[in-house]
């Protein structure tokens, strides 16, 4: 039996130290970032913060708020053809908003469709799996970058150098990188198995930096202290689920209880999503997401502030005049105790 030894490390893990800087304001602070995309050439500008593909969170509605604001989401997968054509179709900012599918036959053949009847109008793909470590999902990848040269794919979910250099070197531009840190995940309790994310992300950053490719931290972000980590610990790109959770441009009602208002959010293979989409829970399987209610938040740009300041202000506490430079400026320290929480 092999044990690595080596501490691997999660966002509550640790802290940023404070440096020297001759910055006067978080105002004066860029988070925009610009980055031309490996294998399709594309550029992008905006700030990489992506809405997960759930089909609570990855909404038309959030594409709309988040493009006013230079942000991204990944829709989530299961809008029909129709609506999918006529929302790219109508697209102002292409780079705002990533097509998402699975791997499976049926994945492959809505996506042909889509782009037939919507020539060009999709740039940016999410193709993500719960586990990227399988042939299948390295394969698949490699026909859509074949079959469309000059789409920006992002493509996961891994958490090793090695699998990020392999997905980079089948033609992936970004790669996803999670497994298991999600605010709705289960499959650490499942199955045992997981990478605490900022190690993750630091790994999987240096890989693929190696190689002239980008990486997204995907899940783990609980305020928005954890994206400056993410970003300071070399994340290209931050995709973000529960902290977008229970705001007007998610999925679901609002539902009231004990005079409080909620809206329902849930892992995409929770037994809910399952029963949505698939019929059921399979009989081989297991579900490995849960279902919470969040408290209604209202209108998503208020919790925009909050993250985005959030950012500025780190990079302000490091010195670093743009969200480029954060990386290079973070040390982080190991602690014990990140928040006092004496007051709940
Ligand atoms: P969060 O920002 O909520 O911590 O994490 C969002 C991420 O959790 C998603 O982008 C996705 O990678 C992951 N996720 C979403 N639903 C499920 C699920 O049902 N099971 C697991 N294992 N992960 C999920």
């Amino acid at each position: 039996m092999h044990i690595e030894q080596e501490v691997k490390l999660d966002f509550k893990d640790v802290l940023i130290r404070p440096k020297r800087s001759t910055l006067a304001s978080r105002s004066e602070v860029d988070i925009t970032r610009e980055y031309t995309f490996l294998h399709s050439g594309k550029r992008y500008q905006g700030i990489p913060l992506i809405a997960a593909n759930m089909d609570t969170v990855g909404t038309m509605a959030m594409a709309r708020a988040f493009a006013e604001q230079q942000l991204s989401v990944a829709l989530h997968k299961h809008y029909p053809v129709d609506e999918l054509v006529s929302f790219f179709t109508a697209l102002p900012v292409k780079s705002n908003a990533f097509y998402s599918m699975g791997i499976g036959a049926s994945d492959y053949a809505k996506f042909q469709d889509v782009m037939t009847r919507a020539p060009g109008a999709v740039e940016y793909v999410c193709i993500d799996v719960a586990n990227g470590y399988s042939e299948q999902f390295v394969a698949f990848v490699k026909k859509v970058r074949t079959a469309w040269p000059q789409l920006v794919i992002m493509a996961g979910n891994v958490v090793t150098g090695d699998m990020t250099e392999e997905l980079i070197l089948a033609g992936v531009d970004i790669v996803k990188v999670g497994i298991g840190p999600g605010s709705v995940c289960t499959t650490r309790k499942m199955t045992g198995v997981g990478y605490p994310q900022l190690s993750a992300v630091i790994e999987c950053a240096d890989a693929a930096h190696g190689l002239g490719g980008l990486i997204c931290s995907d899940g783990g972000c609980t305020v928005p202290g954890d994206l400056a980590k993410a970003f300071g610990g070399g994340a290209d790109f931050v995709m973000l689920g529960g902290m977008l959770a229970g705001h007007d441009e998610t999925e679901g009602d609002v539902v009231e209880k004990d005079g409080a208002q909620f809206k329902r959010f849930y892992g995409m293979s929770s037994r809910v999503a399952m029963e949505k989409y698939a019929g059921g829970v399979a009989e081989y399987r297991a579900s490995e997401g849960k279902e919470v209610l969040i408290p209604y938040r209202g209108p998503v740009v208020n919790s925009l502030q909050d993250m985005l300041g959030g950012i500025r202000s780190a990079c302000t506490y490091v010195g670093a005049k743009k969200l480029k430079e954060l990386s290079k400026r973070t040390t982080f320290i190991r602690v014990t105790q990140q928040i006092n929480e004496v007051f709940g």
